[in-house]
């Protein structure tokens, strides 16, 4: 029946990708999805992931059995000292527990529906205004409800630190708040180090808890063990918290769907037996839903994290990527500038990430896809790796004429 299920919209960035796949013009642009693309705009397999799956193809026991319920143990335990820092006093005194999930997108999820479970009262999640889409819908589907902190400053394009706390300070106690602890998506705006203690300071007089969602370790700072500031922070501050880590875009294991869910039990007495307990709960949602998780993007990503040689290579394949990603942005600003183009392009070399929110208005997007064939969300969200040194002479053209007209 039609008032039962009623026709629902196509997901907008996966109905881009589609778009651009039908359209035919041979300069076309494809801004929309933040999958990394290399200077010939083609998907990248790491060097260091080629090499793990060369090693694992090798490997004669390997098998096409069923990974426990909690996953790949090796990796992750490997992926939480990633995420939490190697130091972390919650892996020494045990108070972690991580599982293995649908890549971050899973990971979100697990920790949504346990939070909607496993609340004494159904705490408000607040989410950053804007975010990441998937969001709303992932923590509104486990019958959450949502509210908004602002976050994008539209005059300065840069951080509305004031307005976000001010509303952290509103927020009624035990309410989740949602945080991308590095390479805020779509924004590419980051709270400076000083601003993050900040937020946990007033997060803890305000006893409200942390979901740090974690996309783009190593996209930030360029850095793996300064990417994890904001999460060994919160750590370090002795609260309660989750965290989910995606795999998707710093190994490019997208389709592979590697990602981990963590939560950290509070230092207290029993926090021990507190986290075994949450382990049983997360166990049984784990199980019902996927049963277990997929073998073998974990596979590779293992074989990376728990081997030194492996891991430097990784970190320089990292560097590889956020480097064309910042000689982009400098390109971009170069050639609006060059062109004269009306306001100021500052945003797109301070912002950080896989991507940069460009200003342009919904209007101006849509020109930009109808006149030039260029791709890219509505909110004015470019994936700074679609571009390259052959299109990005024709992206600044098309976005200095629709600015003009
Ligand atoms: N969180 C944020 C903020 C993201 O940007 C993404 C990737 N688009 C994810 C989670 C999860 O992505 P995936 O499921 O592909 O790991």
């Amino acid at each position: 029946d039609e008032n039962v299920c009623p026709q629902a919209a196509e997901d907008p960035l996966f109905g881009l990708m589609a778009a651009y796949k039908r359209d035919s013009f041979d300069k076309k642009v494809d801004l929309g999805i933040g999958a990394y693309r290399d200077n010939n705009a083609k998907p990248w397999v790491l060097p260091v992931v080629k090499k793990a799956d060369d090693l694992l193809r090798e490997d004669p026991n390997l098998n096409h059995e069923y990974l426990p319920i909690a996953g790949l143990v090796d990796f992750t335990n490997a992926a939480q000292k990633l995420i939490l820092g190697p130091e972390s006093p919650a892996i020494k005194d045990g108070r972690a527990t991580s599982f293995q999930t649908i890549s971050g997108t899973g990971a979100v999820h697990l920790g949504a529906l346990f939070l909607s479970k496993f609340s004494e009262q159904k705490p408000t999640v607040y989410l950053s205004n804007p975010t990441w889409a998937n969001h709303h819908q992932i923590f509104s589907n486990v019958g959450l409800q949502i509210k908004t902190y602002p976050y994008f400053d539209k005059k300065t394009k840069g951080l509305d630190f004031n307005g976000m706390m001010a509303a952290i300070k509103e927020a009624p106690s035990n309410s989740v708040i949602v945080l991308h602890p590095c390479a805020h998506n779509p924004t590419g705006v980051d709270p400076t180090e000083d601003q993050w203690k900040q937020i946990a300071a007033l997060m803890k007089e305000r006893d409200l808890f942390p979901f740090l969602d974690c996309a783009y370790q190593g996209f930030a700072t360029g850095s793996l063990s300064q990417d994890n500031f904001a999460i060994r922070h919160f750590v370090e501050q002795g609260f309660e918290l989750c965290t989910s880590q995606s795999f998707a875009k710093n190994f490019g294991l997208y389709g592979e769907r590697a990602g981990v869910f963590h939560w950290v039990v509070a230092p207290a007495p029993g926090a021990q037996d507190a986290v075994k307990r949450l382990a049983s709960q997360l166990a049984i949602l784990q199980r019902s839903e996927i049963s277990n998780p997929p073998a073998y993007g974990a596979r590779i990503a293992s074989k990376v994290l728990n081997d030194p040689k492996l891991f430097a290579e990784w970190e320089e394949d990292l560097r590889t990527m956020s480097g064309r990603i910042i000689e982009m942005r400098k390109a971009v600003k170069a050639e609006l500038e060059k062109l004269n183009t009306p306001g100021n392009w500052d945003h797109i070399t301070s912002q950080i990430g896989m991507f940069s929110f460009t200003g342009l208005t919904e209007p101006q997007v849509k020109a930009m896809q109808e006149k030039h064939h260029v791709y890219m969300t509505k909110n004015g969200r470019i994936s700074m790796a679609g571009l390259n040194t052959g299109n990005v002479q024709y992206f600044a053209k098309a976005v200095d004429d629709v600015v003009r007209n």
